[in-house]
């Protein structure tokens, strides 16, 4: 995947709340990092007192929940149990409930899609996110500024791309950027203009914040009972779930679509999704 580490020093420390969606979450890098630097997140940095250090809600977070469309990147997170659930379905048609996370993070996933798919992405963020969504892609590099060793490994220039956003865009769609620096202030300008000018390789990495100001009375309260904030993908009707020869389905009155929970991981992959 080689999604670049060093963006994880600015995603972290915005991570609000303790219901979290990481959308695209590869090999489980961010579920890791969650689970071990929690203290660096919002919601894990609120002082806490003496007594509240000995309650380890306190110190972690309370679901986290891993989207990937890839079956064979699942294997680690799924052995390790560093989600409390795994989930494989486009990122463009999530099968969850409106408002039902509090942070989502979608780490190096649009750059992935085509734009006309990538719009729906960002909608689908829009959707089930109550607080907060945490974006990071590539920022466009032009080659000729990278030293010859980054060239083959950097995943901004990797073939699997089909799409970019830009930074107007991203700020049209109220997005606040972290990486490059924004703001007026005329020495961010002049740091901001030497970053573009010459250092332009360090910052190849959008990271982008959007705050939302959803009213808490509509947010999906989350138990710790997956099925609860499951819905169909499609036509976002609530699911029907049985048992059927120790299988668990979901099933859709609607559309009639049945999902499968296999090796306890939900499939709603509905579209061809090889890259
Ligand atoms: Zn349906």
């Amino acid at each position: 995947m080689g999604t670049p580490i060093f963006v994880a020093q600015y995603v972290l420390p915005q991570i609000e709340g303790t219901v979290v969606l990481d959308l695209g979450c590869g090999d489980g890098l961010y579920g890791c990092l969650m689970r071990t630097c929690w203290w660096q997140t919002i919601s894990g940095s609120q002082e806490p007192d003496f007594i509240q250090t000995l309650n380890p809600k306190q110190q972690d977070p309370d679901y986290i929940v891993g989207v990937e469309i890839d079956d064979t990147v699942i294997q680690k997170p799924k052995e390790h149990k560093i989600y409390d659930e795994l989930i494989m379905s486009s990122a463009h048609k999530l099968p969850f409930k409106d408002n039902t996370f509090d942070t989502i993070l979608c780490i190096e996933v649009i750059e992935h899609t085509q734009k006309n798919i990538s719009c729906k992405v960002l909608a689908e963020l829009d959707r089930c996110a109550r607080t907060r969504i945490i974006l990071t892609t590539p920022y466009r590099v032009r080659s000729g500024f990278l030293p010859p060793e980054e060239l083959t490994t950097l995943h901004a220039l990797a073939s699997s791309h089909k799409s970019q956003i830009s930074l107007k865009e991203l700020r049209s769609r109220n997005y606040h950027i972290l990486t490059p620096p924004g703001g007026k202030h005329p020495l961010r300008m002049i740091r901001r203009f030497l970053e573009r000018k010459y250092l332009k390789y360090r910052y190849n990495e959008i990271v982008a914040v959007k705050k939302l100001y959803k009213d808490p009375a509509k947010f999906n309260y989350v138990e710790k009972d997956i099925k609860n904030i499951l819905q169909c993908p499609s036509c976002k009707f609530n699911l029907h779930f049985s048992v059927d020869g120790g299988e668990e389905k979901g099933y859709c009155k609607n559309c009639k679509a049945i999902f499968h929970k296999k090796m306890q991981v939900w499939d709603f992959r509905t579209e061809n999704y090889k890259f």
